[in-house]
């Protein structure tokens, strides 16, 4: 399961991970919520669609690359 996680800071809820992945993502206050594990869904696309980078899951940086 991949560790995720909001930089509440960065994140401006502009839903775009919510609509990537619903199942993993929930938009609530303005900000961004985890409330999946992203097994569902493509996490390289939603950190790669973060206007501002405010996604951070292990193993994935920003650009969308996941590393090996
Ligand atoms: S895509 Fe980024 S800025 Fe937009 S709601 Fe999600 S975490 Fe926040």
């Amino acid at each position: 399961m991949a560790n995720i996680e909001i930089d509440f800071d960065a994140c401006v809820g502009c839903g775009t991970c919510a609509e990537l992945c619903p199942n993993t993502f929930e938009i609530r206050d303005e900000k961004s919520w985890v409330t999946g594990d992203g097994a569902d869904c493509d996490l390289a696309e939603a950190v790669d669609s973060c206007p501002t980078s405010a996604i951070i899951v292990e193993g994935i940086e920003a650009g969308g690359r996941k590393q090996v």
